[in-house]
C-alpha cells in the first residue's frame, strides 16, 4: 500500500498533467477554462488529495490526511473507528461520498448546537445558499473524484459497484460465479 506521501506525489504529477492539458487546450483554441471552473476544480482535488484522502479511514492510528488537519485531526478518529481499512471507504462512488457526509453531518451538529446555546450569533451568521447549477459543481465533483479515483488505483482497487468490501461478496455470492468456481 503506497503511504501518503506516494499518494501525494502521485496526484500532485496528475495535477501537473492536467494543467499541461488545460494550457494546451487554451493555447490552440480548443477549449479556456474559466478561473472559477479552475478554482474549484483545483480547490476540490488538493482538499480531496490532503483532506479528504480515504485512508482516514485509518484515522484512529496516525496517517498523513489526519496530521493535515492540525489540531482538528480527532475528528476524524470515528470515522476510522467506524470504516474498516480499505472498505467501504476505499470504493469508487459511495466511498469519498461518505467523508463528504461525515464532515457535513459534523458541521451541522455543530451548527445546531451554536443554534441552541448563542442562538444570537447563529442568528448572525451569513446566509448565502449555494449555487444551485449543475455547471457550477462539475468541475469540483470532477476534481475531488479525480483525486479519489487516483488514490483507489494506486491502491490497486478496481472500479467496483460503489460499496466497496460488500459489493465484492455479494458478487462472490452470485449464482454466476458459484457455478463457474464449481466447474474450476
Ligand atoms: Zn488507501
Amino acid at each position: 500500500m503506497p503511504s501518503g506521501r506516494v499518494h501525494t506525489l502521485i496526484n500532485s504529477g496528475a495535477y501537473l498533467l492536467t494543467v499541461a492539458g488545460a494550457a494546451y487546450a487554451a493555447h490552440t483554441d480548443l477549449y479556456t477554462v474559466s478561473v472559477r471552473d479552475a478554482a474549484g476544480f483545483s480547490a476540490a482535488f488538493w482538499a480531496g488529495t490532503l483532506l479528504l484522502s480515504p485512508d482516514l479511514d485509518l484515522a484512529e492510528g496516525q496517517v498523513s490526511s489526519k496530521r493535515a488537519w492540525g489540531p482538528l485531526g480527532f475528528i476524524w478518529v470515528p470515522y476510522g473507528k467506524m470504516f474498516s481499512h480499505r472498505g467501504l471507504s476505499h470504493s469508487w462512488l459511495i466511498g469519498p461520498l461518505t467523508r463528504i457526509g461525515y464532515l457535513a453531518l459534523i458541521v451541522w451538529a455543530l451548527l445546531y448546537l451554536l443554534r441552541l446555546t448563542v442562538p444570537d450569533l447563529y442568528a448572525a451568521l451569513p446566509r448565502s445558499g449555494l449555487p444551485l447549477e449543475w455547471n457550477f459543481w462539475v468541475p469540483i465533483l470532477t476534481g475531488y473524484y479525480l483525486s479519489q479515483w487516483l488514490h483507489l488505483i494506486a491502491d490497486g482497487i478496481a472500479p467496483d459497484t460503489g460499496f466497496g468490501r460488500l459489493g465484492r461478496k455479494l458478487r462472490a455470492n452470485t449464482p454466476f460465479r458459484r457455478k463457474r468456481a464449481r466447474r474450476r
